[in-house]
């Protein structure tokens, strides 16, 4: 991509994560963040780093591909004759389905968690987490993307336009803002909110198995995979085997898929029995469903923090 459409990217993404750090420092869900400086800046050389990467190696192939799917008439937006403003919003919202399955993806391949499991590893998860992914998994998914992007017959601008909306709400979903529940409520009718994401970054492995969604929150829905908790305080962030604080430094996240021990791979046995290990969590401490979460929940262990 053009080297100002990476600038425009970066200066919305950095715009979104001062005003949300700002707040952050305000009115935090999570309390009692003393490194806030040095985890946020950890997250954002990954960010750098990452994006810069994916621009060198993958910018020019994505024109190629999406070039490509124009000059043969192929993918779907071109078959079902769709155009302007129809073929933008089927874009943006096979694209928003596509990242749905790849998130779900990577939590049920093993090689795949091995890279996600970094982002998941974040114990004091803040807007900046929203940039904290492995380099391995931001290799794998731009390459499926060189497949996805001319099978949906997605233009660049169209990527554009899907990743100008994705950055920001990545950002706010991350954060760890005190919303308040009724207007987390209202949000995630339709985007995916802090009080769907904290869930997500449960240690509780049937609560990570939850809210995968990016943009849109109605593919959680539509897939049964849709989670909430009634105290979000109560969640233990993080994931519970990757507890060290090695793990947190730059080096650490690196190196966390390579290593034969920890790297977050679950067990052969904890994937059959869909179980989590090491962790005493009551089976009772299920979540509930969208319209109970003022309802009888049971009690859930507080957090470590
Ligand atoms: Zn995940």
């Amino acid at each position: 991509m053009p080297e100002s459409l990476l600038a425009s990217k970066s200066l919305l993404a950095g715009g979104a994560l001062a005003v949300l750090w700002l707040l952050e420092g305000l009115v935090p869900m999570f309390e009692g963040r003393r490194e806030r400086l040095r985890h946020d800046g950890a997250n954002l050389a990954i960010g750098i780093v990452n994006a810069a990467l994916a621009a060198l190696l993958f910018a020019g192939a994505t024109l190629i591909v999406a070039e490509w799917a124009r000059a043969h008439s192929f993918g779907i937006l071109r078959w079902l004759g769709l155009t302007g403003a129809w073929s933008l919003a089927a874009s943006f919202l096979l694209f928003d389905l596509w990242q749905y399955l790849w998130h779900r993806l990577n939590h049920q391949v093993p090689f795949l968690w091995r890279f996600h499991a970094v982002h998941h590893a974040d114990r004091e998860l803040s807007a900046s987490s929203g940039l904290r992914f492995h380099t391995g998994e931001i290799v794998l998914s731009s390459v499926a993307r060189l497949a996805v992007l001319p099978l949906i017959g997605m233009t660049v601008p169209q990527l554009v336009v899907y990743e100008a909306v994705l950055l920001p709400v990545i950002l706010f979903h991350h954060s760890n803002l005190r919303i308040r529940e009724s207007i987390d409520r209202q949000l995630r009718r339709l985007i995916v909110t802090p009080w769907m994401h904290w869930v997500h970054h449960s240690d509780f492995r049937p609560e990570t198995d939850s809210n995968f969604s990016s943009v849109f929150s109605f593919w959680d829905r539509i897939f049964g995979s849709f989670r909430l908790v009634a105290d979000p305080r109560a969640i233990n962030l993080g994931l519970g085997e990757m507890e060290r604080r090695e793990w947190a430094t730059l080096q650490g996240m690196a190196t966390m898929p390579f290593r034969k021990t920890a790297a977050g791979r679950r067990s052969e046995a904890e994937e059959r029995s869909g179980r989590r290990t090491g962790h005493n969590l009551p089976d009772h401490s299920a979540g509930v469903q969208e319209g109970e979460e003022r309802a009888t929940a049971p009690a859930r262990p507080r957090s470590r923090e």
